[in-house]
């Protein structure tokens, strides 16, 4: 349909270009393979063809086939496997991570219900998760780096994730060797995500990126808050009442009256993450915002309803950690009508078991022990210390 003097069949696109005079070594289907071929060393290899080689000769025929290779919107494409094979353990141990950039309103969904493929929030949407193994900023990062200087001059907000390959479901991950990307084509929860931070312009510091999802921020105290204290009294009530008289008379005395509302506030920030709460949100460690009072991921450095930003103490990984008091939920005496509300409860805290180590006890020589949580239980380990050291002489 692309050679010149070809009759039948030419689409409405194609007929502009036929009539044109290329000279002896042109045509519209030179050109075309031409462009597809990368002028530069970085740019993304989109395209693959299949061209028919004379047996005998080796000479090129014809083009054969021509697909492309990733980024199709389609979700009918073609079987990924032909040309991205498996990721296997040994290739993920050589690579420096996973990488995936997306605008950061989609964050709030990502860390409560995982990183999912395009077609599943969206039925244009693409086959597979496309991750770098390179951060953003990486030299090596020929994926992102059109994708991060077009963000650059953009408006919104980019969040980078990084995943654990190790974390993910196991031959989940394809790495394709014509462009260096890795896919994946299913859901990776959120326990895979070792970190999220803000896309800047650069690592340096002027670029203002921020760390928004750590870990170990779940081992923070969030102490203050910075943003607008933003709850409704009826949320207050129902979460330390129990009943609707006790709800009833609680909404009453924060209408009524200031310190009582600040008491209130209190027990209500204290409220322990309710079983209904957990139940929306199952493996996802939470806490409960002090600014909007409702749950949100205790990973994160703000909440994902109302956007307030925590501050903290660290309390400590390897500590024990040490709850503060729940308050009991606040009841109206007892009259003959019996709770029913048995199945919001409050969890208790059970105590975690311990493992001790039995030390020898030396004179001047005191051991400096932590605990490490592992599996429920706490194992107590040694720390290191520097010790006084004294030179041997020939006398000992
Ligand atoms: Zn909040």
């Amino acid at each position: 349909m692309l050679t010149a003097g070809w009759s039948e069949g030419i689409c409405h696109e194609a007929r502009n270009f036929h009539d044109v005079d290329h000279g002896d070594w042109g045509s519209v289907a030179l050109f075309m393979l031409q462009s597809l071929v990368p002028a530069r060393a970085d740019d993304k290899t989109r395209f693959q063809v299949a061209i028919e080689v004379d047996g005998s000769s080796g000479e090129w025929i014809e083009p054969l086939a021509l697909r492309a290779c990733s980024g199709q919107q389609n979700i009918q494409q073609l079987d990924a496997t032909r040309f991205a094979a498996i990721a296997t353990p040994q290739l993920l141990a050589k690579l420096p991570g996973l990488f995936h950039i997306t605008p950061l309103t989609n964050l709030a969904k990502i860390v409560s219900y995982g990183l999912k493929p395009g077609w599943m929030l969206d039925r244009k949407g693409r086959k597979d998760i496309h991750f770098s193994p390179f951060p953003p900023h990486d030299r090596r990062n020929e994926m992102m780096r059109h994708k991060i200087n077009k963000i650059s001059r953009g408006q919104d907000t980019y969040a980078v994730i990084s995943v654990n390959p190790m974390k993910c479901p196991k031959n989940s991950l394809r790495f394709c060797l014509a462009n260096n990307i890795v896919l994946c084509t299913e859901v990776i929860g959120t326990h895979a995500f070792d970190g999220i931070w803000t896309l800047g312009w650069s690592d340096r510091v002027e670029s203002h990126q921020q760390w928004i999802y750590e870990p170990m921020m779940e081992d923070i105290a969030v102490t203050h808050f910075q943003g607008d204290k933003s709850y409704p009294d009826t949320r207050l009530a129902s979460l330390i009442a129990e009943g609707t008289e006790a709800y009833n008379i609680i909404l009453a005395e924060c209408q009524e009256s200031s310190p009582k509302q600040i008491a209130h506030y209190h027990r209500a920030v204290n409220t322990p993450i309710t079983a209904k709460e957990q139940s929306d949100h199952e493996g996802i460690p939470m806490r409960r915002c002090p600014a909007c009072l409702q749950g949100t991921a205790s990973r994160m450095a703000h909440c994902l309803c109302c956007s307030a930003e925590f501050m903290g103490q660290f309390r400590g990984g390897g500590k024990s950690r040490r709850q503060p008091d729940i308050p009991a939920l606040f009841r109206v005496p007892p009259k003959s009508t019996a709770s029913r509300r048995a199945s919001s409860a409050p969890a208790t805290v059970r105590q975690r078991p311990q493992v001790k180590l039995t030390l020898p006890t030396i004179v001047g020589l005191p051991w400096k022990t932590a605990l490490y949580p592992s599996g429920g239980v706490d194992y107590e380990y040694i720390v290191s210390q520097r010790r006084m050291r004294q030179p041997v002489d020939d006398k000992g």
